[in-house]
């Protein structure tokens, strides 16, 4: 840290009222899975789902992480690395102002999904899109397999850059083979398990 004389302020609402008042606990649900692996169409489907039945729940993607806070950052290996911290940082935020979290990244590298998980602590849920790079790359909605094939994108995670495997995920949904519907139905359910108040 290269400020000092930093004091942070102490809150006098704690995230138990919070989440009373919610009606819910307070989580980050941390999609990781290759491109095109359903990240962004479970996180906005599930954030509609949520916020239907009256969940406070917002996502974090990567039009609005990367085109904005993160900005200045590209895809090397260093740059992946500070994109996931800056997000983590701020899902942790969100998270302790009583929001459920979806995040939407391919966050690759492990270290930098366990870092997330440190900023964040408990209340952290790896969930893993495990589609298979075939199926992804036959998807291919954003037509990025296609321009990796022609040799226009040199680093896309799982052709030509690593994608590390969760070893110990929270929860692994197939969406190579459940449908949108399914793999939303799994993870409703999740979140109502886990993000339900004591005595719920
Ligand atoms: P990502 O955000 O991981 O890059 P997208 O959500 O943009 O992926 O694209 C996933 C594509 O796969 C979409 O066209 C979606 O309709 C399709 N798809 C098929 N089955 C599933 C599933 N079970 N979950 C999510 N998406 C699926």
């Amino acid at each position: 840290m290269k400020s000092t004389n930093i004091f942070e302020v102490e809150h006098k609402v704690t995230r138990e009222q919070r989440w009373a008042r919610n009606g819910h606990k307070a989580a980050v649900v941390w999609f990781t899975g290759l491109s095109a692996s359903g990240k962004s169409t479970l996180a906005i489907r599930l954030e509609q789902r949520l916020f239907d039945l009256g969940h406070q729940v917002y996502v974090l993607d990567g039009d609005n992480m990367r085109r904005k806070l993160c900005a200045d950052l590209g895809f090397s290996a260093h740059d992946r690395e500070e994109n996931i911290r800056r997000i983590g940082e701020v899902a942790a935020l969100f998270a302790e102002s009583g929001q459920i979290v979806i995040s939407a990244f391919i966050s690759p590298y492990r270290a930098d999904r366990a870092l997330a998980r440190r900023a964040v602590g408990d209340n952290f849920h790896e969930i893993y899109l495990s589609a298979d790079v075939e199926i992804c790359a036959r998807r291919d909605p954003k037509g990025l397999y296609a321009k990796a094939r022609k040799g226009e994108i040199d680093n896309l995670t799982g052709v030509s850059a690593p994608y590390e495997v969760p070893k110990t995920p929270d929860l692994t949904i197939d969406t190579g083979t459940l449908s949108v519907d399914e793999s939303l139905d799994i993870l409703v359910d999740y979140v109502m398990r886990n993000m339900a108040l004591s005595g719920d």
